[in-house]
């Protein structure tokens, strides 16, 4: 039987191409898209992208903010692949602004989705592959979890946190044959940084030493392998892409 990946917020910028990149080694895709909006807005294209190149997948509407969504959401990655052999757990938003002026609910946003996301979809994805003896759990943090970055008090601190979850789950599930492990991006370009202004483009890439930002698929290439037999014996690591930024 054919392994499935299950990528949540998948319907555009790092999680479309972590989709196609897992769909060209040979795996079945469950396309995560947040609301029937983003599965006409680029989940079908994904899901067709993917099934042109010879493996089955389907999108499937979730909130990875809502433990019960996430629950709904598992079961029917299950129902309708049979398996759940990866999860990358990619779903992210930012909420910019210095701490001295952020609201509470700029804070608690950015915290359901990229904080309390992750251990929603662990929760439940992590019973499926601890009955099945096997699977690849992949956490996008960023390196401003692991560095910080000035205007972004809550996405580091919920990128920090994923670290940490990365870290204990690694330790929990692997006497299950589980392996989890994070990939940290850099500057990657996507509808996320699109946002900011030239400016703030021109400082960012001015401290890369590579000279260009990353692509999706400089991104998907590091999950590709964490997915893969070949990285087995890897767990509970944190790989940075980043071009050198962050050294
Ligand atoms: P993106 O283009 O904005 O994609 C994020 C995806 O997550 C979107 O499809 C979004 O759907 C979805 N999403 C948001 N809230 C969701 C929810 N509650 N449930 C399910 N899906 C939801 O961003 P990206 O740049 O590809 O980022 C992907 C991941 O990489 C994120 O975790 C981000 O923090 C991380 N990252 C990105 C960079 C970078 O430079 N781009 C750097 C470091 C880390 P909507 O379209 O509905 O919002």
């Amino acid at each position: 039987m054919a392994k499935t990946a299950l990528i949540t917020g998948a319907s555009q910028g790092i999680g479309a191409a972590i989709a196609k990149k897992l769909a060209s080694d040979g795996f079945n895709i469950a396309v995560n898209c947040y609301s029937e909006r983003e599965v006409k807005n680029g989940g079908n294209q994904v899901a067709e992208a993917c099934r042109s190149l010879g493996v089955e997948a389907e999108c499937f509407i979730g909130d990875v903010s809502s433990f019960d969504s996430c629950a709904g959401m598992t079961k029917a990655v299950k129902e309708h692949f049979g398996t759940i052999d990866v999860l990358v757990n990619n779903a992210g938003i930012t909420k910019d602004g210095l701490l001295a002026r952020m609201s509470e609910a700029q804070f608690d946003m950015v915290a359901s989705v990229n904080f309390k996301g992750v251990f929603n979809m662990t929760r439940h994805v992590s019973g499926v592959m601890i009955r099945q003896r096997s699977g690849h759990i992949i956490n996008i943090t960023s390196v401003a979890g692991l560095y910080g970055n000035p205007g972004q008090f809550n996405y580091s601190a919920t990128k920090a946190g994923v670290v940490g979850m990365t870290l204990t789950a690694a330790k929990e599930l692997g006497p299950r044959n589980i392996t989890v492990n994070a990939v940290a991006p850099g500057f990657i370009e996507t509808p996320m940084t699109d946002v900011l202004t030239d400016e703030q483009k021109a400082a960012a890439l001015s401290s890369v030493p590579l000279g260009r930002f990353g692509k999706p698929e400089d991104i998907a290439a590091a999950v590709a392998f964490l997915a893969s037999d070949a990285a087995g014996y890897i767990s509970g690591q944190v790989i940075v892409v980043d071009g050198a930024m962050s050294m």
